[in-house]
């Protein structure tokens, strides 16, 4: 028998770009179970953050709820830290859940802004936000 699991790993701006072009075109979709995981619960959606910074909308209006996409598009969540992937061996590892297989993968896990120690306490006070 032919395992099929299609996992995406990273539920920022690529993979949910992703789910909403499933959204709107699910002729598009595998036809096989779909798994996204995230270390986080929400998106800041970017193209929203200037208007966070200019106090037009609150961080909460810029926020994309990773969970309620995953499940408008029948697509399971795991809100966990990925630690490894084996490759060799098609596995996930996380850092609190036992692993789990797929048989393709996507990462879109983005990238860390590494902040000075002079512009750390305006990250602190969320005067500064790194990307
Ligand atoms: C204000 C702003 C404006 C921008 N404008 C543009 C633009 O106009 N054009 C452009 O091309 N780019 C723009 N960018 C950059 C763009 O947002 C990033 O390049 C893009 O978000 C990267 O996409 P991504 O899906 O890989 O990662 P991200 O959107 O950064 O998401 C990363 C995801 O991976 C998850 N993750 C990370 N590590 C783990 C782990 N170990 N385990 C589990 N989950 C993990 C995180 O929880 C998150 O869900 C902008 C960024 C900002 C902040």
């Amino acid at each position: 028998m032919t395992f099929n699991h299609l996992v995406l790993v990273g539920g920022g701006h690529s993979n949910v770009l992703l789910m909403r072009k499933w959204l709107m075109q699910p002729n598009l979709m595998p036809n096989h179970p779909i798994t996204i995981i995230s270390r986080d619960s929400h998106l800041v959606y970017s193209a929203k953050f200037p208007s966070v910074i200019a106090n037009l909308i609150s961080l909460e209006e810029s926020l994309i709820d990773i969970a309620s996409f995953a499940k408008s598009v029948k697509i399971a969540f795991i809100q966990e830290e990925v630690k490894n992937i084996e490759f060799k061996h098609n596995k996930i590892i996380f850092k609190n859940r036992p692993a789990i297989s797929y048989s393709d993968l996507v990462i879109n896990c983005g990238s860390r802004t590494k902040v000075s120690k002079e512009f750390e306490e305006l990250v602190q006070k969320k005067i500064a936000f790194p990307h």
